[in-house]
């Protein structure tokens, strides 16, 4: 495995805004980190919340004041009060408009920069729009070849592929063309170079000594409520060749395999390279499968390499919510691949599911509950052959509805309405043998969809957090912006779409 030297003439401090554990999870914050290292005459530094006082670099101990530029990866919006906490420790002015020409340039990228910059605008300088692949090289040269931070910014602003709110003015400005965010495209990902791959595998994470490894990106599939699909651009995948290099590239450190994606089971030589990864020794793993995609061939390599649990996303538990949300899977076939998971062993079953959708009724929540049962006597009829009976976890999460989705425009329903809702599905889980549940805070999805698909104006509550105030506090203080951003549909033109993707 490849090591990364952190002495070179250009370092680029590249932050986390959540712990190590979580941050040294994200393969794309990795990649990252290994793609800077590709670049001549530059190096990483690696920062996270851990901590208190003044953050300080994996690699050196470095304090992250010293850096000239800090490169945040940020995939979950909760995290906005995790960058601004780092921020605030460091010394370096949380709002962009307060630095100085001696403070470090503050860019974000990662899937938030994409979905709407507009929150973290007056935070960040500037915002990478799109794969790192084609947007590094740009950024590190500006940083590297102009002679102050105002230059730098202004560089960026110039560059495609980057968001400069100091420059752009999407909210009032009619005549700026719309912002191209540079994903990778099938094209590329055919070419050598571009699989990402964990360049460091470590205990200390969710995934611990486990290398993750890409299969594709987007999904074949088109839910209404799905940034991935609708946000990451058509679905590609990553040549089988590459796929069975990259194996081979961690052979020496690890006999863990992860496969990710957002829907890793749609890959054409799925079947293959699973098997690949068996003869290798490798025990493999693989993120959530799509319904359809779930197979005898999938199954038995999966099984033979030690993995004894799915998961799987119906979502609702109805046939016609899920035909609504454009998931057109009835439960019937949902109900064969549960037989299959379980008549080829397994004994962990996952099923996802989102409560708030549009057009949601009581009949639809009681349906999840219907089927986790129909589900559950499945595993007991499969479990009577081999003498074991596993479990089902129910993970119920709230709608969010996201920008660049169908259902962006939506309101959310209400605090009270959705925990009553998750309180019917606790009290009838817990009446259901071997099944267990799991909820999201309704209070936590308000703030995400504030946060989500709010303006610039949401900088306040989200510093006001960042400060040890409680996300309901903020909810209730800033009541007047949250309810039309969360509670109301969004009838006027969508603020994010001053970007698209290329
Ligand atoms: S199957 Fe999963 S990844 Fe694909 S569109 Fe639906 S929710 Fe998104």
């Amino acid at each position: 495995m490849r090591a990364f030297s952190p002495h070179a003439p250009n370092r680029l401090a590249l932050a986390y805004a959540n712990t190590y554990s979580v941050g040294m999870s994200s393969l794309g914050f990795l990649r990252t980190y290994e793609l800077i290292h590709d670049q001549e005459d530059w190096a990483a530094e690696r920062f996270f919340t851990d901590g208190t006082g003044m953050p300080r670099s994996v690699e050196t101990d470095s304090p992250l004041g010293d850096f000239s530029a800090i490169a945040y990866s940020v995939s979950f919006e909760e995290d906005y009060v995790g960058l601004v906490q780092m921020l605030d420790r460091a010394g370096i002015p949380a709002r962009r408009e307060a630095r100085t020409p001696w403070h470090p340039v503050v860019i974000m990228g990662g899937s938030c920069a994409a979905i709407n910059p507009l929150p973290m605008a007056a935070f960040v300088d500037v915002f990478a729009l799109g794969a790192a692949e084609n947007l590094l090289t740009a950024m590190l040269d500006a940083i590297a070849e102009e002679p102050h931070r105002d230059a730098v910014i202004a560089r960026l602003a110039e560059t495609p592929g980057f968001f400069v709110p100091a420059h752009h003015q999407p909210e009032s400005d009619d005549a700026l063309p719309k912002l191209h965010k540079r994903e990778i495209g099938a094209d590329q990902m055919r070419k050598p170079g571009h699989l990402p791959v964990s360049p460091i595998v470590t205990p200390h994470t969710e995934f611990a000594n486990k290398a993750l490894i890409e299969m594709s990106r987007g999904c074949p599939e088109k839910c209404k409520y799905c940034w991935a699909t609708f946000g990451m651009g058509k679905f590609r995948w990553h040549p089988v060749d590459f796929i069975l290099e990259g194996m081979e590239q961690v052979r020496a450190i690890t006999d863990q395999v992860g496969f990710v994606a957002t829907a890793v089971g749609d890959h054409p030589e799925i079947a293959r390279i699973l098997h690949y990864a068996n003869e290798q020794g490798f025990r493999s793993s693989v993120s959530s499968i799509r319904i359809p995609a779930v197979k005898e061939e999938t199954l038995i390599p999966l099984y033979e390499s030690g993995a004894r649990s799915i998961t799987l996303a119906p979502e609702t538990g109805s046939d016609r919510l899920r035909f609504i949300m454009n998931k057109p899977i009835p439960n019937a076939v949902l109900l064969e691949k549960v037989r299959l998971i379980f008549r080829h062993g397994f004994t962990g079953l996952k099923l996802y599911f989102i409560v708030g959708l549009p057009q949601e009724t009581e009949e639809d929540v009681e349906a999840i509950l219907e089927l986790a049962a129909d589900c559950q006597r499945i595993m007991v009829e499969e479990g009577r052959k081999t003498g074991i009976v596993g479990n089902i976890h129910l993970g119920t999460n709230v709608l969010i509805p996201k920008p660049y989705t169908p259902w962006q425009r939506e309101p959310m329903a209400d605090e009270r309405t959705l925990k009553r809702k998750l309180a019917h599905l606790k009290r009838g889980a817990a009446r259901i043998p071997n099944v267990t549940l799991g909820t999201m805070s309704p209070r936590q999805a308000i703030w995400q969809t504030y946060i989500s698909r709010a303006g610039r104006d949401a900088a306040e509550a989200i510093e006001r957090v960042a400060r040890g105030q409680k996300i309901a506090q903020a909810l209730r203080e800033f009541a007047d912006r949250v309810h039309p951003e969360v509670f109301q549909a969004f009838p006027r033109e969508l603020r994010w779409h001053f970007m698209r993707t290329a």
